[in-house]
């Protein structure tokens, strides 16, 4: 899938100079793949529009042009193709729907097998009166799922062999496989119905195959009107080029693919995984590193500092600063003028020892969250440390003091709290 864009990237990604011409380049192959995989022309369109615009302007401090470039496309590749299901592997009763040679008797055999190899006891009712060999073909196709089956050849009634089946199985997953048709007629509108009805499916999966692209998008809404479908399912991935203009179709409208197949044999199916899609277009070794760049970028320092900076950190720091004495030093290259508190700058040493026997007698939940500590909690921790509550409240507020100055400080030299990283970027 996206084979082009695949390429392109790659060419993209080996180049030296990141210039307009560049994206350009990029933004043509896009278009060309995805119009070929018969993604809508408008969304096409947008889409080049905004990688061309982001590509150029704005990029996060610390990403090269390169990568930002690349960034940009598998963000706005992600939001096309939609989000990853939630599969819940729990007994339940499964209606598929579809039109002629979707993949829907496929389907339901794969089915089996997924909650099969999930532990699940499955079975499959043939509820497709329409074509003789139907029957056979589901039969079949359960044992090699290897899942139990439900059927009569010569039945004409998909409602009766329905309910017969819920009577006959005991099976936790009961799948029931329909009959098509070339449209989604009257007739067959009504057939589900009377299906549904009896059935009163947990999930209603319209089946669809990748050839029809764009025209996804259309059935899906038509289905979803006529019987109510929770989900689509879009078969031979592995056997169409339009597999991605048919997910993106999906995914632009109320549909949500929840299945992809890739193959004909029973265990050629997917739960459908976009971030699997672009990760493949970008490489993923680029896409790896570029993601974890892009987190880093991303998180909030002050979130990383009332994550990290903790009691403990704060022991380490004061350890370490009235070491080598250089508190004061520091404090007056700060931007916000070298005021610290007092009762810090004179920290003795003795102090500092009294401060680490106090952290030492805390639990590690009240060092994660000091503001536990109320007076029975201070009571405990003085006597524990051979200290004295005043000590111990004083400690608390030092904290409070340090970790307050931080968050004052400029966030990008403390992104990780700490006061090394720091000074050894104020030179000390
Ligand atoms: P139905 O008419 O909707 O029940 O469709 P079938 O399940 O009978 O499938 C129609 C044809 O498509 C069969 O030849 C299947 O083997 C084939 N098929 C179904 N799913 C896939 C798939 O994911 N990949 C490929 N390559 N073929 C598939
Ligand atoms: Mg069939």
């Amino acid at each position: 899938m996206f084979d082009r864009v695949k390429e392109s990237i790659q060419k993209f990604s080996s180049k030296s100079a990141v210039d307009e011409e560049a994206v350009e380049e990029l933004v043509k192959d896009i278009q060309r793949d995805l119009i070929a995989a018969d993604v809508d022309v408008g969304l096409v369109s947008d889409l080049s529009d905004e990688i061309r615009e982001e590509a150029l302007e704005g990029k996060k401090d610390g990403l090269t042009r390169k990568e930002h470039v690349l960034e940009t496309v598998y963000n706005k590749m992600e939001a096309l193709l939609g989000e990853k299901p939630e599969i819940e592997i729990e007994p339940q009763k499964i209606l598929l729907s579809g039109l002629y040679g979707a993949g829907k008797t496929t389907t339901a055999a794969k089915l089996a097998d997924y909650y099969r190899k999930r532990g699940l006891k499955t079975g499959l009712i043939a509820a497709d009166t329409d074509r003789p060999a139907a029957y056979d073909q589901l039969k079949q196709m359960a044992e090699k799922a290897d899942s139990e089956f439900y059927g009569e050849p010569d039945a004409e009634d998909p409602s009766q062999v329905v309910e017969k089946g819920l009577e006959e199985l005991d099976s936790d997953v009961v799948i029931v496989d329909s009959a098509g048709r070339n449209s989604l007629n009257k007739d067959l509108k009504e057939e589900l119905s009377d299906v549904n009805d009896i059935f009163q499916p947990d999930e209603s999966y319209l089946v669809m195959p990748a050839d029809i692209g764009q025209s996804a998008k259309d059935q899906a809404s038509n289905f979803e009107e006529a019987v109510g479908i929770t989900g689509v399912i879009v078969t031979k991935m592995d056997s169409s080029a339009k597999g991605g203009g048919a997910l993106i179709a999906c995914s632009t409208s109320e549909a949500q693919v929840k299945f992809v197949g890739t193959g004909e044999e029973v265990s050629d199916l997917e739960v459908y995984d976009p971030v699997k899609y672009v990760s493949e277009m970008l490489g993923q070794p680029n896409l790896e590193s570029l993601l974890e760049k892009v987190e880093e970028l991303e998180t909030d320092p002050e979130e990383m500092l009332e994550g990290e900076f903790t009691l403990e950190e704060f022991r380490q720091q004061i350890e370490s600063v009235s070491e080598t004495g250089m508190m004061e030093d520091l404090m007056k290259q700060l931007p916000f003028g070298g005021k610290m508190p007092d009762n810090i700058s004179q920290l003795t040493e003795e102090k500092t020892q009294a401060y680490k026997y106090i952290i030492d007698s805390m639990t590690d939940e009240e060092i994660d969250d000091p503001s536990l500590i109320n007076k029975s909690r201070t009571e405990r921790i003085a006597e524990g440390s051979g200290t004295s509550s005043a000590e111990v409240r004083e400690l608390i507020k030092h904290y409070r003091q340090t970790k307050n100055m931080m968050d004052k400080m400029d966030k990008g030299s403390m992104k990780r709290g700490n006061m090394q990283d720091m000074m050894q970027k104020l030179g000390l």
